[in-house]
């Protein structure tokens, strides 16, 4: 690393940098700023579980467990893993027992 680069990191160190997601407080040192850009609860960010939509922070557990396409739960009944979050396609054992 030359002395140059040394210099912008001690720099970089010392600079306060604001979250711009709307409403969210944060400001903090670069690195932590990175850190928190990931997990921002203002702004937002890719599904953690992959479907492709974009949520805000403060909603992703929610989305997770209530509306994300990706999530999959197990039914006791008939062993199976489902989305249980996809509208107008019910789990149905029957259907599943049927086909197996
Ligand atoms: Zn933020
Ligand atoms: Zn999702
Ligand atoms: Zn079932």
């Amino acid at each position: 690393m030359t002395e140059l680069n040394e210099q912008a990191l001690n720099l970089i160190e010392e600079i306060h940098f604001n979250c711009e997601a709307d409403g969210c407080p944060f400001e903090e040192k670069y690195y932590v700023a990175l850190n928190h850009v990931q997990t921002c609860n203002s702004s937002f960010h890719n599904c953690i579980q992959g479907c492709g939509l974009a949520i805000q922070g403060k909603d992703m557990e929610y989305h997770c467990i209530a509306l994300c396409s990706k999530t999959l739960v197990r039914c006791n009944t008939c062993d199976t893993h489902y989305c249980p979050n996809i509208e107008g396609k019910p789990h149905s054992c029957d259907e599943i027992l049927r086909a197996k």
